[in-house]
């Protein structure tokens, strides 16, 4: 078995952002030379999640609505994390999109349904953060 590990970094202009990583992923599955396994993309920060979704920018509106109202940012104070840090709300906000994705390897591709792509999702931007991945196969 052969396995592949990198680190993708991304400094975000704005606090939440939406990011389709699925052509640095597919570019670590070339460099990796595997065929046939899997890959693991995982945020590496408890404020940033990566998930699979549709790349429609109706869609991304709609996630930052729907979070903003599920874990408003401001105001600040209405959360018990915040005395040090102002993130909570992003905590909440990993928490609801996830942690990490594991696809399919075929043939040397991501083994994606017809609509699905792999996003970085961004809660807590304005700093340089890491996302893993990590393939596995041969
Ligand atoms: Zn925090």
């Amino acid at each position: 078995m052969k396995s592949h590990r990198k680190e993708l970094w991304f400094e975000t202009k704005t606090r939440r952002a939406y990011i389709n990583i699925t052509p640095q992923v597919e570019a670590e599955i070339r460099a990796s030379g595997i065929r046939e396994g899997l890959v693991l993309v995982n945020a590496m920060h408890i404020t940033a999640s990566v998930f699979i979704n549709d790349d429609e920018s109706g869609l991304h509106g709609d996630f930052e609505r729907w979070l903003e109202k599920l874990a408003p940012e401001k105001p600040y104070e209405q959360y018990a994390h915040n005395g040090y840090e102002d993130n909570a709300d992003a905590h909440l906000k990993r928490q609801v999109m996830g942690r990490e994705v594991v696809v399919a390897i075929t043939e040397g591709r991501l083994d994606l349904g017809p609509w699905e792509q792999i996003f970085y999702g961004e809660f807590d931007g304005k700093r340089r953060k890491r996302v893993l991945v990590k393939i596995i196969g041969e």
